[in-house]
């Protein structure tokens, strides 16, 4: 049974989901039926990228689903080729082209991609966007303290979110507590930790055990309670409803102590600093 999803207002007062859909790795043609199935199942936020290739079929479910495009919130990320203020502006006009959208909810610079030193310029642009009403809110996404404070010291605008990387086994202590004092909203990538060992962590497996769900759940719970935003990945239909089932129960203090002692510091994906892929 899901029971309602709550939101979280961010810096500017926008409210978004604080659970939502991710379709990184979703094939092109299969996005619109995940996506339908995700909305079905009662996710309201749906985050996407220019890099995932598949804006357009998150555009197609949102406009069939029946669901006023104002309740469902729409994150999507400038790609990494397209740094600068000219390049990002025109990157963003071509993703509402493709979700066939007049207005984003919220658009994050992908990666800082620190060796080109562009992230200033383009969160310019982004300044711009906002401005101009194009989209609800900005943010970034794998920035580090040292790129928020460099955008603190030559911008005008605090980032409402950085997406990083984060899961009880990389729980970004010192980062969330940056963002909790500035102003900005955490939302984990990899909240499951991709399936990538976590779920045979003997601890996990009895804190599941123990409150009568999965690991997926009390792992996505621990989330919610940290005060993440989350946007947990599956194509597989259980999973996508089951993932969203989780307000109907609370990990006690011993449960969240010892999730803090599964926090080893386990990052998967590349570190912002040296990740230039573009
Ligand atoms: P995730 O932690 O959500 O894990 C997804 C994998 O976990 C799935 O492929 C599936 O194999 C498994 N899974 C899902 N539900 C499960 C369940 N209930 N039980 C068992 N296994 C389950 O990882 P992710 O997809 O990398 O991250 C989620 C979203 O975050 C992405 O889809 C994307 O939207 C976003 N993301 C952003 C960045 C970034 O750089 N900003 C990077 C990666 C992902």
């Amino acid at each position: 049974m899901t029971t309602s999803v709550p939101s979280i207002a961010l810096n500017n007062g926008v409210t978004i989901p604080q659970l939502g859909f991710g379709v990184f790795l979703i094939p092109p043609a299969e996005t619109a039926a995940a996506v339908t199935e995700a909305v079905e199942a009662g996710y309201r936020l749906i985050d996407t990228a220019q890099g995932y290739q598949n804006e357009q079929g998150v555009g197609q479910a949102i406009a069939r689903s029946g669901v006023p495009r104002e309740e469902i919130f729409i994150t999507t990320k400038l790609v990494n080729g397209r740094h600068g203020y000219d390049r990002a502006l025109a990157a963003f006009d071509e993703s509402l082209k493709r979700l066939g959208v007049d207005v984003v909810d919220l658009f994050l610079i992908h990666w800082p991609l620190p060796m080109f030193d562009e992230y200033v310029e383009t969160w310019r642009a982004l300044e711009k966007l906002l401005a101009n009403g194009r989209v609800r809110a900005i943010g970034v996404s794998n920035f580090e303290i040292e790129h928020l404070e460099r955008l603190a010291n030559e911008t005008d605008i605090t980032p409402a979110v950085n997406q990083v990387e984060l899961h009880p086994d990389f729980a970004q202590g010192e980062l969330r507590a940056y963002h909790e004092s500035h102003g900005i909203l955490t939302e984990a990538w990899g909240p499951l930790g991709q399936n990538r060992g976590l779920f045979d962590d003997a601890r996990v497996v009895e804190m599941a055990k123990k409150n009568g769900r999965t690991p997926a759940q009390v792992v996505l719970r621990w989330h919610i309670q940290v005060g993440n935003v989350v946007i947990p990945k599956s194509v597989t239909p259980e999973r996508v409803r089951e993932n969203i089932d989780v307000f109907d129960f609370e990990l006690n203090d011993a449960d969240m102590e010892t999730f803090a002692e599964v926090d080893v510091g386990r990052r998967l994906g590349p570190h912002p600093n040296e990740f230039d892929l573009v």
